[in-house]
């Protein structure tokens, strides 16, 4: 049988039909073969993956797990949620507890300080002196022991700033802070690891700009995750994972959000939080305090481009938790491990709009809507001068 043209005839068999004459006769062909026809053809239409409309997964090599990315569930509509955005925090705040020269719950008064400042923790979530025993020895009740020591660390005498407002030369001594407490820290024999960290407007974080240092003597969760895969994959290619990810995503070009001589940001490939980004050393040491002057001079501005694009995004203080990654520090040699850090930031939409972790999420496994692609264009497009500045 000879092909007619268009879907008139029911009896045409649909494969031999052209696919354009199909098309044509959409409209006007309501014959249920025809339809069934279409919906295949639809249906084929749709195999031509798109990764800015089909829903796919993504593999964090990092962590050894996949996410859920949905593009086209950024078009639905979204009824979020309406918090505080305005900053009207004084230069000094009588009720701090971090402020220079104010008291502590635990009653110390800050020194009058001029630059950073370290504390050990007055509510510690870990301490020096726990017994180490393993006091049940059932598989199915595994308990251990575990000592630490918990540091908070300010940023700067000043309550109103942020890094998002702080220039990179005062950022800098945060960054030398960093890397003495690493040191001094690590070389305690009860110490495996150090977390940097900063969670920044969440929860009943005190807005005096500052951050944490939880140091304790067996890796954490998300640390040992990221050791087994750069251990795995140095092991089979003599290169830092995160190395040769770099070399890659400077080839593609397509999630750089702002780089200097020695430091990349980007939004990376497998990114669950909707900004999430990845500040990336170019050389692949395994430590802070390996850096040299320029390094921590590059890794002062790498922050302060980041957070000021942050908080330009949606015109508002921007919410983060952000961590620095490194290797361990129990004495041993770490060539695969490649120092980095990351900006886990919850905003979604606009300032008042976050997204949280529940539902699917918490049962099945994390989904983001916008592309890693789409968030990167959206920051590398905006100014690297902080909305406040700009608009007095
Ligand atoms: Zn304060
Ligand atoms: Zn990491």
């Amino acid at each position: 049988m000879q092909p007619q043209r268009g879907c008139s005839d029911e009896s045409t068999p649909a494969a031999v039909l052209p696919r354009k004459a199909w098309h044509e006769s959409w409209t006007l062909c309501t014959l249920s073969t025809c339809m069934d026809w279409h919906v295949s053809q639809q249906r084929a239409d749709m195999m031509t993956f798109d990764p800015t409309e089909h829903p796919h997964r993504r593999f964090n090599p990092l962590t050894g797990e996949w996410i859920l990315v949905s593009p086209h569930r950024a078009k639905r509509p979204w009824q979020g949620e309406v918090g505080e955005t305005a900053d009207t925090r004084p230069a000094y705040d009588p009720t701090c507890y971090l402020c220079p020269g104010n008291k502590r719950a635990s009653g110390d008064v800050n020194p009058a300080y001029n630059g950073t400042y370290v504390f050990d923790n007055d509510f510690p979530a870990l301490m020096p002196d726990t017994p180490g025993d393993e006091p049940d020895d059932h598989p199915l009740f595994r308990i251990q022991g575990e000592r630490g020591i918990c540091r908070v660390i300010c940023f700067h005498p000043r309550h109103d700033l942020t890094l998002a407002l702080m220039t990179p030369a005062q950022i800098r001594p945060v960054i030398d802070t960093w890397a003495e407490q690493t040191l001094d820290l690590g070389a305690r024999d009860t110490i495996a690891y150090v977390q940097i960290f900063e969670n920044k407007g969440m929860g009943n974080s005190n807005p005096h700009p500052h951050g944490q240092i939880w140091s304790n003597e067996r890796l954490p969760r998300e640390v040992s995750k990221e050791d087994n895969a750069q251990r795995d994959y140095f092991a089979a290619h003599s290169l830092t994972l995160l190395a040769d990810y770099l070399a890659e995503e400077q080839r593609r070009r397509e999630r750089i959000v702002y780089a200097n001589a020695h430091w990349t940001v980007l939004v990376p490939f497998w990114a669950i939080w909707p900004f999430e980004t990845l500040v990336l050393s170019n050389r692949p040491t395994g430590s802070i305090v390996d850096l040299d002057d320029a390094e921590r001079d590059a890794l002062a501005d790498a922050l302060h481009h980041i957070t000021v694009r942050y908080d330009n995004l949606f015109q508002a203080p921007f919410l983060y938790s952000f961590g620095i990654h490194q290797q361990p520090t129990d004495g041993q040699d770490y060539p695969y491990w490649h120092l980095h850090a990351h900006f886990y930031p919850p905003l979604l939409r606009s300032a008042t709009v976050a997204k949280h972790m529940v539902g699917y999420e918490m049962l099945a496994t994390p989904q983001r809507d916008i592309t890693a692609e789409q968030a990167a264009m959206r920051l590398r497009d905006l100014s690297d001068k902080h909305y406040t500045f700009t608009s007095r």
